[in-house]
C-alpha cells in the first residue's frame, strides 16, 4: 500500500486509522454479519451509532443543551437555501457578509427567497481580506446575519466571531472541528462533511432550538430543520455509510484530545507553512496576514510559467492535489485535521528544494 500526502480542498483526506477501521468493519459490522450499508437505519445498532455520534459531536464542540444537532443531505449548498427558508419570510431582510466565493453563492441563493442586504463584500479586493467589521453596512431589522468563517477557495478565515444581536448563521464547512468555537454565539452553524467530518453525502447543522420554530408550515418536510430535530435526523433514510464514517472521525478526534488538541497542531501547521512562504521571494501568499486560513493555504509562484513543473514534480514526490482553484490560480494546500504535521513539514522541504533547483 502506498499513500500520498493529500492536500485536497474537498473531498479531502481522511485519517488512515479511520480508513483501516472501515476496511475491517465492512464485511461484518459490529457482529451483525452485515456491512453498515446493509442494515436498517431503524435497527438498534444504527440508532446507537446515530446517538453516539451526536453525543460525541456535542461534546467535541461543547454544544449547549438548547441547540439541536441535525444530520442532513444536500451538502452545504442546500443549507444556503434552507437557512433563508427556515429563518425568514419573503418580505424579510437578511444581512450577508461576502468574503469569498461561498459567501457569494449563499447570498445569491438567499436572494431567491428574501431581501439580501450585502453588508460587506470583499470581491473588490479579490477576496484577500476581511473588511473591517466597523465598516459593515448592517440593516436595521435583519432576520439573521450570514457569513463564512473560512472561505475555502481564497483561504480567508475569521479569527474572531462577529458581534451584534441578530442570529449569526455560519457556513463552517471547511473550518468546523479545526479549533474550539463558542457555539452559544451562533444561531445556526452548518457544514458539509467532506472537509473535516467525513465523506461527502452528509451535512451537519447545529441550530438553536428557538430558531426551529421560525419555519413556515408549508415548507417541504425534508427542507424543514424542525422535522430533522423531531426525528433524530431520521425523517427519511439517512446516508448511513457517510454517517458511520463521521462517527469514526468523531471518535478519532476524541482519542486525540478533541478540538483543543487539533487547534494546537493546526495553528502550528499553518504558521510554519506561511512562514516558509513569506521567507522566500519565490513564493507568496496573497491573503492579508490577519485573516489567513489555518485550513486552506493558497500561494503563488513568482513565475507562473513554473506552475506546471511545480505540480508535476510535487505529484511525483508524493504530494497530491496542490493545484489552486481556477479562480485564484497558483497552488493551494488544504491542511485539514487529517493532514498530519509531517505532510506539511515534507511539503515545506519540497518547496525549498524546488526553489533551489529551478
Ligand atoms: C465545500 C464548501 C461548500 C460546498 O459544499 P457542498 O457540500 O458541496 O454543498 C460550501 N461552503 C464552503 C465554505 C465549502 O468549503
Amino acid at each position: 500500500m502506498s499513500r500520498v500526502y493529500n492536500f485536497s480542498a474537498g473531498p479531502a483526506a481522511l485519517p488512515l486509522e479511520v480508513l483501516e477501521t472501515m476496511r475491517r468493519d465492512i464485511p461484518d459490522w459490529q457482529g451483525t454479519g452485515m456491512s453498515v450499508m446493509e442494515v436498517s437505519h431503524r435497527g438498534a445498532e444504527f440508532v446507537e451509532l446515530a446517538a453516539r455520534s451526536t453525543r460525541n459531536l456535542r461534546e467535541l464542540l461543547s454544544v449547549p443543551d438548547d441547540y439541536s444537532i441535525l444530520f442532513t443531505q444536500g451538502g452545504a449548498t442546500l443549507q444556503m437555501a434552507m437557512a433563508p427558508l427556515n429563518l425568514a419570510g419573503r418580505g424579510d431582510t437578511a444581512d450577508y457578509v461576502i468574503t469569498g466565493s461561498w459567501g457569494k453563492k449563499a447570498a445569491g441563493e438567499a436572494s431567491k427567497f428574501l431581501n439580501v442586504n450585502v453588508a460587506a463584500d470583499a470581491s473588490g479586493d479579490k477576496f484577500t481580506l476581511i473588511p473591517d467589521e466597523a465598516s459593515w453596512n448592517r440593516s436595521e431589522n435583519a432576520a439573521y446575519l450570514h457569513y463564512t468563517p473560512n472561505e475555502t477557495i481564497a483561504g480567508v478565515e475569521f479569527h474572531y466571531v462577529p458581534g451584534g444581536d441578530v442570529p449569526l448563521v455560519a457556513d463552517m464547512s471547511s473550518t468546523i472541528l479545526s479549533r474550539p468555537i463558542d457555539v452559544s454565539k451562533f444561531g445556526v452553524i452548518y457544514a458539509g462533511a467532506q472537509k473535516n467530518i467525513g465523506p461527502a453525502g452528509i451535512t451537519v447543522v447545529i441550530v438553536r432550538n428557538d430558531l426551529l420554530e421560525r419555519a413556515p408550515g408549508d415548507l417541504p418536510h425534508l427542507m424543514t430543520w424542525r422535522a430533522y430535530a423531531e426525528s433524530d435526523s431520521m425523517t427519511n433514510t439517512p446516508p448511513t455509510l457517510a454517517w458511520y464514517v463521521a462517527d469514526l472521525v468523531f471518535a478519532w478526534l476524541k482519542e486525540r484530545g478533541g478540538v483543543e488538541a487539533m487547534a494546537e497542531v493546526n495553528e502550528r501547521k499553518a504558521k510554519k507553512l506561511y512562514a516558509a512562504i513569506d521567507a522566500s521571494d519565490f513564493y507568496s501568499a496573497p491573503v492579508r496576514e490577519d485573516c489567513r486560513s489555518w485550513m486552506n493555504v493558497p500561494f503563488v509562484l513568482a513565475d507562473d510559467a513554473l506552475d506546471k513543473r511545480f505540480l508535476e514534480e510535487s505529484k511525483a514526490a508524493g504530494f497530491a492535489n496542490l493545484k489552486g482553484h481556477r479562480s485564484v490560480g497558483g497552488m493551494r494546500a488544504s491542511i485539514y485535521n487529517a493532514v498530519p504535521e509531517a505532510a506539511v513539514d515534507a511539503l515545506i522541504e519540497f518547496m525549498k528544494e524546488f526553489e533551489k533547483n529551478v
